[in-house]
């Protein structure tokens, strides 16, 4: 089975309990190795049944990120492209949903040859093929595997066990590494360790040792406990990494070198004589401005992923929050993002609340639900020219706005959500009726990278400072064709659009209009990158400092 000679396996998983940061972890790892010079590729394993992402409603599981194959993943990969500063291919995301899949296809074709078809050997080793072909991606030298769930998930078990089988098979090549969490339990007032020594524990039941473990806790862990974990979970005390809580997650890899992480990591694969000094200069920059006391933009996302139960998630909208964070870090302010939910406009109500911000975003979205408000808040921030970025649904809702109340066509709408209206402006693409005809959902959108092409004069083209652009998609409408010529007569620029000219990717308004009234039928969010913003973010974000003024 061996392919790939000398590549190095870096396995991260989780102890004690999700949701302390395995993928931020995981992506700075990636990130301060990168930084030593080697070529460094991150993959995720996902271990549920879904296929893909695509098909999970957000407050379930948060933003779906699209890779630029088109592939829809969890949102960890949208971390790893943007600590990573590049783009990862769809060998880089393995779900239990895809290997299952490829082995029973492969059983029905009779392609085991009549023997009886376990998940021991056949799912394990089809998964250990995945990961190594991962490996061969863009010429890796070093793969660092998210394993997700925690240690004692039924779900994720297989995964460690092919882990396993990896580090007998590399003898040297493949460590572990366990993220734990140690609390602080608020009447106890002491940093505990126990948690870490169960969760090393289980992980040793499975025939894994780790090579590092990092200690995520509220503060930084003193000598005392790093010592105590080691000699309880059989690692040397350095192998103890303190990874106390901060403000921001670009800390992180900053934080990891405090530890030397990167050189502890380099010494245990024997890649020690090889590295580079860890170069951070650009990133600590990036940290330098971010903590920087900023005058602070309110920008309004007006969405409806938010709620589930008592909480509010932005997870939703990871992406865009990133991107608008990077805009406003390159142009010295400090974002001041506000949840607002698109339901509470439904009834024309409350819009006046929205003079307070400098900028509007109505991002991607799907179905009925809130419709009406977000089409109030878009009318609103037309009139009162307050600067409006459309991302998707948001670019479709705003055709939508502007042939009814400019254009006087009253029934406009889209077939997702009026499919009897006489005045579809937004229609379903030809080749999508039939997959929805079969109830085909998953992965059948269009999706990933398209190029369109920018018109000279335009906001978007003076943003980009380019002809032709090449961006993410993830949708199943589309501006009506028949419709292009009435809107651009009456004022709506279509100043993007597919090299064929039938699909429209971006509108807007000239700026003697409105000051940014723009919408982009794409994602330009999932390409933004902490060290190389979007354009089109960071023209929204200075036409919302333009308002501040
Ligand atoms: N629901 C719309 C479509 O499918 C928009 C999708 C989106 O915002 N990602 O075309």
């Amino acid at each position: 089975m061996m392919k790939k000679k000398g590549h190095k396996y870096i396995f991260v998983v989780g102890g004690v309990m999700s949701g302390v940061g395995k993928g931020i972890a995981t992506s700075s790892i990636g990130m301060i190795l990168q930084s030593k010079g080697f070529n460094v590729n991150l993959v995720k394993i996902d271990p549920y049944l879904n296929v893909d992402a695509g098909t999970m409603n957000p407050t379930e599981h948060g933003e779906v990120f699209v890779l630029k194959s088109g592939l829809e993943t969890d949102q960890d990969m949208g971390n790893y492209e943007r600590f990573l500063g590049k783009d990862l291919g769809e060998e880089n995301y393995i779900t239990s949903g895809m290997v299952y899949q490829h082995v029973i296809e492969r059983e029905r074709n009779l392609g085991y040859g009549g023997r009886c078809v376990e998940a021991i050997p056949h799912i394990r080793d089809e998964i250990i093929r995945r990961i190594e072909a991962a490996a061969e991606y863009n010429g890796s030298e070093i793969s660092v595997i998210e394993i997700g769930g925690t240690i004692g998930d039924f779900q994720n078990a297989l995964f460690i066990e092919a882990a396993r089988v990896m580090h007998m098979q590399y003898p040297g090549n493949v460590i572990f590494i366990i993220l734990t969490y140690l609390p602080i339990p608020g009447k106890i007032g002491e940093m505990k360790t126990k948690p870490t020594q169960n969760a090393i524990r289980a992980l040793n039941s499975y025939g894994v040792q780790p090579d590092i473990i990092i200690a995520r806790s509220e503060t930084s862990l003193d000598k005392k406990r790093k010592d105590k974990i080691a000699i309880s979970c059989s690692v040397r005390s350095e192998d103890v990494i303190s990874a106390p809580d901060i403000e921001s997650i670009y800390d992180v890899p900053i934080n990891f070198e405090r530890e030397h992480l990167s050189d502890i990591i380099a010494m245990k694969l024997d890649l020690h004589k090889k590295t580079k000094r860890t170069n951070l200069i650009q990133w600590k920059h990036l940290v330098t401005r971010i903590q920087k006391k900023k005058k602070a933009v309110k920008i309004a996302i007006v969405g409806k992923y938010f709620k589930t139960g008592d909480f509010t998630l932005s997870d939703s909208y990871l992406s865009v929050i990133e991107a608008i964070k990077f805009s406003a870090y390159k142009l010295g302010v400090e974002p001041d993002i506000h949840w607002l939910s698109s339901q509470s406009f439904e009834k024309k109500r409350g819009l006046d609340t929205l003079k307070r911000y400098h900028g509007i975003i109505v991002p991607g979205g799907f179905g009925e639900k809130g419709i009406n408000g977000k089409l109030a808040v878009i009318e609103y921030a037309r009139k009162k020219r307050i600067p409006y970025f459309g991302l998707c649904y948001g670019m479709q809702l705003m055709v939508i706005e502007y042939a009814r109340n400019v254009l006087g066509i009253k029934h406009a709408h889209t077939p997702e959500v009026d499919p009897k209206s006489p005045d579809l402006v937004i229609n379903i693409m030809e080749d999508q009726k039939k997959k929805l005809a079969e109830s085909k959902y998953g992965g059948t959108m269009r999706l990933g990278l398209y190029p369109a092409y920018l018109k000279r004069g335009t906001l978007a083209r003076r943003a980009y400072g380019k002809e032709i652009v090449e961006e993410r998609h993830r949708h199943r409408y589309e501006v009506n064709p028949e419709y292009v010529e009435r809107l651009s007569s009456n004022g709506l620029v279509f100043s993007g659009v597919s090299p064929d000219r039938v699909l429209m990717e971006i509108a807007e308004l000239p700026e003697s209009k409105h000051p940014f009234f723009l919408g982009t039928q794409f994602h330009p969010e999932f390409q933004a990158k902490p060290l190389n913003p979007h354009p089109l973010f960071t023209a929204f974000m200075k036409a919302a400092i333009r308002r501040k003024r």
